[in-house]
């Protein structure tokens, strides 16, 4: 079953930290965007389907009418199921309760709250838009549009972040009433404004340690770490990016969008204007042409992404999905990691745990 994701690469205006493809939005760009969309989608053979998520980018600078135009013509085209997971990434101050309303009637049932924050000075060092209340604000407006599985992103190790600043955001976030919370340790990527030096960058030590008491905090509300970064309460788990997690298949669409046949991964460049290019004049015959391979799926994409998630990775899949077996080595080292405790395993699977999870990179690179 697939899962199809849509990059809208529009934002107001660019995060210093960001490196994400988006371009500020205009209106002519805009409609030139939405009707290359259109061409991409038709252009593809159709798929049968069980998640749709909007990233970005903001979706939510788009307007409910035409959220709900794409997921009417995704529906047209593609078998898309019933209780299909259709969700939307949306900035808070970008939307108010009637558009929320809006993207809940066009078939939107999930939303991803880009929060970060809720403490009034981390959201200005990391340089968002919004303010600490408005991010509440927006958490509260969705719910009241009718959204009953909400996702709320908080960005750990951002400058002068403390653990006290972390527990802090985790305990407002559990009480927000919401499913889900994202949480991911800012990356300083090249290129973007945090590169060439950003003061009051916690240390690593520091880092592991709001990382810790986010995931305490998160136990202790009762969401449950179903993955590395990602927390929900049982049953409210993002099934779309399971589908990441576990080597699975999915469609994407837009600038910059990653996919993956379950066979091999392949991005359409971080360009508009290609995109406009490719698209603009019609559904094409062959459109993953204008893909870039990204590499095969094999063995060790399927153990470094698998032991993300408190599943684990199962041996027999291993062996019967990608042919792959550990070595005597690699059985050796994974067993003194499950003496330190920071594995645990049986015949079949193998995971990480609380303490190997704060591990996890150098784990995965010895192993691999
Ligand atoms: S709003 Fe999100 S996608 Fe846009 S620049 Fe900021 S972090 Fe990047």
């Amino acid at each position: 079953m697939y899962g199809i994701y849509i990059h809208i690469p529009f934002c107001i205006r660019k995060c210093p930290y960001c490196d994400f493809y988006s371009v500020p939005k205009e209106s002519d760009l805009c409609s030139r965007f939405l009707n290359a969309l259109r061409n991409e989608i038709l252009s593809f053979d159709p798929v049968e389907a069980d998640t749709v998520y909007f990233g970005g980018g903001t979706p939510s600078l788009l307007t409910p009418d035409e959220i709900s135009d794409i997921i009417s013509l995704l529906r047209e085209h593609n078998r898309i199921t019933e209780d299909a997971e259709i969700t939307m990434e949306c900035n808070p101050a970008t939307v108010d309760v009637d558009q929320l309303r809006g993207f809940r009637e066009a078939g939107v049932n999930r939303l991803s709250i880009g929060c970060q924050s809720f403490q009034p000075d981390l959201l200005s060092h990391l340089g968002r838009m919004h303010s600490a209340d408005e991010a509440k604000q927006t958490v509260q407006d969705a719910k009241e549009a009718g959204f009953s599985n909400i996702s709320v992103d908080i960005m750990l190790g951002i400058p002068y972040a403390t653990p006290n600043t972390t527990k802090a955001d985790a305990e407002i976030a559990l009480s927000l009433g919401i499913q889900h919370v994202s949480a991911y340790l800012l990356k300083i990527c090249e290129g973007t404004p945090f590169s060439k030096g950003v003061p009051g960058i916690p240390s690593d030590d520091v880092q592991a340690d709001c990382y810790k008491v986010f995931c305490d905090a998160m136990k202790s509300g009762g969401m449950h770490q179903y993955e590395i970064s990602n927390f929900a309460v049982p049953g409210y788990e993002s099934r779309h990016n399971l589908k990441y997690w576990e080597c699975g298949q999915w469609l994407g669409l837009g600038p910059a969008a990653h996919m993956s046949t379950g066979k091999y991964r392949a991005s359409f460049p971080g360009n508009i204007n290609i995109f406009l290019d490719r698209f603009e004049n019609g559904p094409a015959e062959d459109p993953l042409r204008y893909f870039r391979y990204e590499g095969h799926v094999d063995g060790d994409e399927y153990i470094i992404m698998g032991m993300r998630t408190d599943s684990g990775i199962s041996r027999s899949v291993l062996k019967e999905r990608y042919g792959q077996e550990f070595t005597k080595d690699q059985e050796e080292f994974l067993a003194q990691c499950e003496q330190h405790g920071l594995i645990e395993q049986d015949s079949d699977t193998v995971r990480l745990t609380g303490e190997g999870y704060l591990l996890s990179n150098s784990i995965l690179s010895e192993l691999i």
